[in-house]
């Protein structure tokens, strides 16, 4: 298809325009897809503002999306216009050690649509059809656009291997905080622990389930799991923040023989004091968690359709593709708001849940 877009263009860090820019060429096996939504996440703040991706600007961000397919490249069966779908961001060789072993997160030629291609803050995007993943007509676009921080979760669950009737404390109240706190619901865990700061968000994941609120401004976090748990610590932990000091407090907060799962992004040099000591004796453990990947992705898609996640509570705003720059700002800003979708079918700012 060949004509203008609108599209978000992050020019470099902290400047960043609404432009018209051609529509994405595709080639053989790719399919076009026309943007219906996507979501706002922490990354793109750290790209707008060039923390994150700087080498890859000019760059149209947005990762978390979905759409309608409005066409396909030579050689694409399975795919046709008008089918709802979503896509799997992340790209890999398919030849390496790694993608040789499955492994597709370590290849060295790894690459995120949207993170370090062109991504859906724009009227089309293109993926590779392999890895777009179609949608029930059931779930609105939202919903599919949040597959995606669905899928990654979902990766850090497998990797944990939560057991029924087992403690899971979830450090960090931010969307995917809260996400975590549900999935370890509906896997069994109890009790369920959110450890965070912000009231409001706690406030919701109460609502949405989680059994005890620890609220580090207030309290001393592990002293509080410890109480939860006779004095031994959570069976699973997950960090979901991103800085030293909450990568410590979730080692700290586990039992001995209990996992931590690393899933929050700290600055790529930042380190932690361990003592070996826990992890010899204590047998503690931990797994790192970087996205969703492969079957993730249906994964997600289902429990989504069948009703076992209800993200809705999560989604806080839709807004036009012109107010991006706003919302990027507006989620640093303003703590009580969760998930924000960018969203053509709107002109105006739209509130989705309080
Ligand atoms: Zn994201
Ligand atoms: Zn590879």
């Amino acid at each position: 298809m060949q004509g203008k877009m609108r599209a978000a263009v992050v020019l470099e860090p902290g400047r960043l325009e609404i432009s018209e820019v051609d529509i994405p060429r595709i080639g053989p096996g790719e399919v076009l897809i026309r943007v219906r939504s996507c979501g706002i996440c922490g990354t793109d703040f750290s790209i707008y503002t060039g923390k994150y991706s700087r080498e890859y600007l000019p760059l149209i961000p947005g990762h978390e999306f979905s759409g309608e397919i409005v066409e396909v490249g030579e050689g694409v069966e399975n795919l046709k216009p008008k089918d709802h779908v979503t896509a799997d961001i992340n790209m890999s060789c398919g030849m390496c050690f790694y993608c040789k072993r499955g492994q597709k997160l370590m290849c060295p030629e790894f690459r995120q649509l949207g993170i370090h291609t062109d991504g859906a803050f724009a009227g089309y995007v293109k993926a590779p059809a392999a890895q777009v993943h179609k949608l029930p007509s059931t779930l609105s676009f939202e919903v599919g656009a949040f597959v995606e921080p669905i899928s990654c979760a979902i990766h850090a669950a497998k990797a944990m291997q939560v057991t029924l009737g087992s403690t899971v404390a979830v450090i960090g109240d931010g969307t995917l905080g809260i996400l975590h706190t549900q999935i370890a619901k509906f896997q069994g865990a109890a009790p369920v622990i959110l450890v965070g700061k912000h009231r409001e968000r706690m406030e919701k994941a109460k609502i949405l389930g989680v059994d005890y609120l620890v609220d580090i401004a207030t309290e001393d976090p592990v002293e509080r799991v410890k109480k939860l748990t006779e004095g031994r610590g959570a069976d699973f932990v997950i960090e979901a923040v991103g800085t030293p000091e909450t990568y410590e407090l979730a080692i700290a907060m586990t039992r001995p023989g209990g996992r931590v799962a690393a899933f929050g992004i700290t600055e790529a040099d930042a380190t932690i004091r361990v003592k070996p000591f826990d992890f010899v004796l204590g047998e503690r453990s931990m797994v790192g968690s970087c996205a969703g990947v492969g079957n993730d992705w249906p994964d997600a898609i289902k429990l989504l359709e069948y009703g076992r996640i209800e993200p809705r509570p999560l989604f806080s705003l839709k807004v036009p593709l012109e107010e991006l720059e706003t919302a990027l700002l507006m989620g640093k800003e303003n703590r009580a708001l969760l998930k924000i979708f960018v969203s053509p079918d709107v002109t105006k700012r739209e509130i989705l849940s309080s």
